[in-house]
């Protein structure tokens, strides 16, 4: 598996002369050509994630320096359990135990396929759960796996906890914890 070092999207090997996702004309291929990373590589150059609580069952993790866009998973955690929301395109150790640590994962999920990070390397690193890509997605996923679960419209993960189908290749995750309900367009 390799990682695309500007969209931190994972892929399998071989992978294409450019990342899929970046030659499209919402991303960009840089101008001194595609990189491919590895999670070995990241990791002995010192790369790290850091964690916070940003309120009560809701925790952002991002990479430090970033990878790829730099963008924030969300963990979204309720009393059935957790999604994680944006996975960023690193994982490690310390990620893990913080995810854990607020009780099981149920899925992991993206609002966008350049979002994708690697997904299927937290799901591992989770214990096997479940990568929800939207049906309409298919054709970006670069990285195949039997933990991956196509849906569309709209996907009930818990009691208060769903993903919607909005325009485009945007998707929503919609959680309310008391009065709380916020669109993924407000999440990075
Ligand atoms: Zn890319």
């Amino acid at each position: 598996m390799l990682i695309c070092a500007t969209c931190a999207v994972e892929r399998d090997e071989p992978t294409p002369e450019v990342c899929p996702i970046c030659s499209d004309e919402r991303q960009y291929v840089p101008e001194d050509g595609q990189k491919w990373l590895t999670l070995d590589g990241l990791a002995q150059e010192g790369q790290q994630t850091l964690v916070k609580e940003n309120e009560p069952g809701l925790i952002a993790i991002q990479t430090q320096p970033r990878v790829g866009i730099g963008q924030t998973t969300q963990l979204v955690a309720t009393r059935e359990g957790s999604l994680l929301w944006d996975p960023v395109g690193y994982v490690d150790d310390n990620a893990v135990e913080a995810v854990l640590e607020r009780g099981p994962v149920l899925a992991i999920a993206a609002s966008h396929p350049h979002m994708f990070g690697v997904q299927v390397e937290w799901s591992h690193r989770l214990g096997g759960v479940p990568v929800l890509v939207a049906d309409a997605d298919r054709r970006w996923l670069g990285r195949n796996d039997p933990n991956i679960e196509y849906w569309s419209g709209s996907q009930t993960i818990a009691e208060g906890l769903t993903l919607h189908q909005t325009g485009g290749t945007s998707r929503a995750a919609r959680w309310s914890t008391g009065l709380q309900e916020r669109p993924a367009e407000e999440l990075y």
